[in-house]
């Protein structure tokens, strides 16, 4: 497209991108996932730590029902504060492997949190014989109960994941957490690496949406030439053919691989998209994870129809089944 682009928005306009939106309340962070992983954490061989908390700016105006009036300015801003968790999962006392599970980098992409908890609910502890598991259930918790892919000043944290000087709360509180884990259960020899890590992704209906308000904003656009439908793997090199593993479990579980020809106009490796051929990247998740994993994807599972009233099964399944190739 060439046509000539609109201002970009101002400063204040990034400002208030984030708590001009509503929560939506099948999607409120404390009411709908806090509860499950509280429980999870009460499980014998379950840990639910916190690892930080973030505080949202936002209009109460578009609120629903749980915010202390009390609290409100005459500008009917408020902040709320949601607390990070993640879950340790087996003994990590022996030299076992151990596989890490991330879930709500980009909020809207439920999936990913709905996974990485019926995982954690349904099937973690048949793998504690064999490995230790840690799960970041959600890491931008604001966003997720607002549907959005950015957090506040439309910031795209999964632009932003690096292990000093991130500009976002909710990367701050990342790389100190993996960092903090990292010492603690290899007491910060780098010699040592967590096993993988996997960091849940979805490729929805709202990214068309999205790509043309950043492109109002003057921002990063996407650009999809063929909008992709199935899941596929983003991966490092050096990982392709555990990457290969992955997708096959995908595969013999009977969900859909993408089988274009292409993964956002690099090729198409039977479902996996290489990091070496997607242009210069920074600021993954996946990346910064990759500094404390041997090995560390992406997921995309992708549906021009997946909005938020898709039913869960068929997005979660997918994500479920990539989770499962991880540990095979
Ligand atoms: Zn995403």
């Amino acid at each position: 497209m060439n046509e000539k682009k609109s201002e970009p928005w101002s400063a204040e306009k990034f400002n208030r991108w984030y708590q001009e939106r509503p929560v939506i309340p099948s999607r409120d962070y404390v009411k709908t996932l806090v509860p499950r992983m509280k429980s999870l954490g009460e499980r014998s061989g379950f840990s639910l730590e916190k690892y930080g908390e973030v505080t949202y700016t936002t209009n109460v105006s578009v609120m629903t029902e749980k915010t202390e009036i009390s609290d409100v300015t005459d500008k009917k801003i408020t902040q709320v504060t949601h607390n990070l968790y993640h879950l340790l999962i087996g003994d990590f006392t022996q030299q076992k492997p151990c596989y890490i599970v991330i879930g709500g980098t980009h909020g809207y992409e439920k999936s990913g949190p709905l996974a990485a908890l019926k995982f954690a609910e349904e099937e973690a502890a048949q793998y504690t014989e064999r490995f230790n598991l840690i799960i970041y259930p959600c890491l931008s918790p604001g966003p997720y109960e607002k549907e959005l892919r950015f957090t506040e000043g439309r910031i795209d944290i999964n632009r932003d994941a690096f292990l000093e000087g991130s500009q976002s709360q909710e990367m701050k509180a990342l790389a100190e957490s993996v960092k903090e884990l990292h010492t603690r259960l290899f007491e910060g020899d780098l010699n040592k690496k967590f096993a993988a890590a996997i960091d849940l992704h979805e490729t929805p209906f709202m990214d068309i949406a999205i790509d043309k308000e950043s492109a109002e904003a003057g921002g990063e656009t996407f650009e999809l030439d063929i909008f992709p439908r199935g899941l596929f793997l983003i991966a490092f090199d050096e990982d392709e053919a555990f990457a290969n593993k992955i997708i096959q479990n995908v595969r013999d579980e009977g969900h859909h691989v993408v089988d274009d020809d292409t993964l956002y106009s690099s090729p198409n490796h039977d479902g996996v998209l290489l990091m070496s051929e997607m242009g210069a990247v920074t600021g993954r998740v996946r990346q910064l994870f990759k500094h404390f994993t041997t090995a560390s994807f992406t997921t995309e599972y992708c549906d021009e129809g997946l909005t938020d009233e898709t039913p869960d099964a068929e997005r979660v399944e997918p994500q479920m089944a990539a989770i499962r190739g991880m540990l095979l």
